[in-house]
């Protein structure tokens, strides 16, 4: 007998196996180990799980249920989580090698998400539109309907609640499909959402590989609206799919971020927050600091303490506490990452510090390139790892070009005490987000997507109500003259 912990599906309030009894192996990336096994989702179990989702839409109370009621509902699926932290840190860590400390940091945005959107949709109201005719004109925003999230390893939970937490707000109901690499956190999630008393199939997980699992769902014409974040590649298919079916979709992929530290900078910070931006999390974020510009009157000073941090960074077993840096998520990904470094001394470049690690482990270490060409695909193309490639720059103009001379747009940082420069340059990058003197803080208000290869539409406060609602207009006459 296997004491292999199992991750189901949740489908229409209980967790289930496939219905042909499919599972994959889930693997601990540190100790390179099967840990787990998941249900193999394939066609006939996304078309259950839609199905329930559909009639939890079309007939159940989810939808038609009062905005406190629904918004009191998600914040006891908030508070579960939160007497649950512990565990459902513990499954990403296990699940992706992320240290605890940064798990635990994900599981209380996770929490947050829930409770924003449930009193963000709670507060909204609609818009009014005096008229001049003798009518009068408001809005209303109404649920889409079925909604089918996908997500990525990197966050596991944080990504999926980031979709999860607008769309059963609004009064939709969600299939999430977990990437195969981390089903584990979702799929406590979805178990705390029986828990909660979540009516069945307002919130389905299905587990199993992008195709057939995540392709059955994008393509099945019962599904209203598609959000998924991931990959450029998978997002052009995702995209693809859904439009068979006209359903709209939000896509969140990848990025090289550029990371602008002028000659007026605060260092301490610059430093600080370079080394976060390239090195959290392994540098598998979306929003990772990768292209880095420095100025040429602070260069040396800068990279001298830039490596210096990168080298003190405590490398080690996720759960230690000390541990700041560990491994990559999969051996997949150790193959991805560590083929763009091993390039890099083909292409002409250097490494500072930092390569892959040769002690058998997916681990590459905090690494910083010099001197590559910015032709190289590892300049140009989305590592998605803890590789940092360096630049210097002297003016303005020319940091403004180089980063922007990319074909993803989804975030760029720049370090200056000059208030001017700040939002001159802030305006003319082009990026779904601009961070000064900061990164990763993010008020769930304001929009949040990518330009060109970084994505299509944007997420967070009202642009979530846009994109799971289905606005409505409704016309009315007040006024038919005198009498
Ligand atoms: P991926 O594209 O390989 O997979 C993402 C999800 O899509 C997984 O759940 C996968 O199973 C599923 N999938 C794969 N093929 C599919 C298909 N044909 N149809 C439907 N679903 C399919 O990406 P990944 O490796 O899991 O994640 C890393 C990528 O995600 C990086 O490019 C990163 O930049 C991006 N990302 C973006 C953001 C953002 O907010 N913009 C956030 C996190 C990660």
């Amino acid at each position: 007998m296997s004491d292999r912990q199992f991750f189901g599906h949740v489908v229409d309030g209980e967790e289930v196996e496939s219905v042909d009894g499919g599972r994959f192996d889930v693997w601990n990336p540190w100790t390179q180990q099967v840990w787990a096994e998941a249900a193999e989702g394939g066609p006939e179990d996304a078309a259950r799980a839609v199905a329930s989702s559909r009639r939890a839409f079309d007939e159940g109370p989810w939808p038609r249920m009062g905005r406190a009621e629904r918004a009191a509902a998600i914040h006891r699926l908030a508070d579960l989580m939160e007497q649950r932290a512990d565990d459902l840190a513990t499954l990403d860590t296990t699940n992706m090698a992320k240290p605890f400390a940064q798990a635990k940091h994900d599981v209380a945005r996770s929490v947050w998400n829930f409770r924003f959107f449930a009193d963000h949709q709670r507060d909204s109201c609609g818009e009014v539109y005096p008229m001049d005719s003798g009518h009068h004109s408001y809005s209303e925003y109404g649920p889409a309907g079925v909604v089918a999230a996908i997500s990525p390893w990197n966050f596991p939970l944080m990504m999926a609640t980031w979709k999860i937490a607008p769309a059963i707000a609004w009064g939709n109901t969600c299939i999430i499909k977990p990437s195969e690499d981390t089903p584990a956190s979702v799929t406590l999630l979805g178990r705390l959402a029986i828990e909660a008393g979540l009516p069945p199939g307002v919130l389905n997980v299905l587990n199993g590989h992008g195709t057939p699992a995540g392709s059955s769902l994008t393509a099945d014409d019962r599904v209203d609206r598609v959000t998924f974040t991931g990959s450029s590649t998978t997002g052009r298919l995702v995209m693809a799919s859904a439009a068979a079916h006209l359903a709209p979709v939000s896509l969140e992929l990848g990025g090289k971020g550029a990371n602008i530290v002028f000659e007026d900078a605060d260092l301490d910070n610059a430093v600080h927050w370079a080394v976060e931006a390239i090195f959290r999390n392994s540098g598998q974020i979306c929003l990772a600091g990768s292209r880095l510009f420095v100025a040429s009157g602070i260069y040396d000073e800068f990279m001298a303490r830039f490596t210096a941090a990168a080298e003190a960074l405590t490398i080690g077993a996720p759960f230690d506490p000390r541990t700041r840096f560990s491994s990559l998520a999969s051996r997949k990904h150790f193959e991805k990452v560590s083929s763009y470094v091993d390039g890099v001394g083909l292409d002409g470049g250097k490494i500072v510090t930092g390569g892959v690690d040769e002690g058998g482990r997916w681990l590459v270490r905090p690494t910083i390139i010099t001197d590559l060409p910015l032709t190289a695909p590892a300049y140009c193309e989305e590592i998605f790892g803890p590789v940092c490639v360096v630049n210097r720059f002297d003016s303005e103009a020319e940091v403004v070009a180089l980063a922007n001379d990319t074909r993803y747009g989804l975030n760029a940082m720049l370090f200056t005490e000059n208030l001017s420069r700040a939002h001159r340059v802030a305006s003319r990058l082009r990026a779904g987000t601009v961070w000064v003197n900061c990164f990763f803080i993010r008020d769930l208000r304001t929009p949040f997507g990518g330009v060109g290869d970084s994505g299509v539409g944007r997420e967070g406060g009202n642009f979530s109500r846009e994109f799971f609602t289905e606005p409505k207009a409704v016309v009315m006459q007040i006024d038919r003259g005198a009498t």
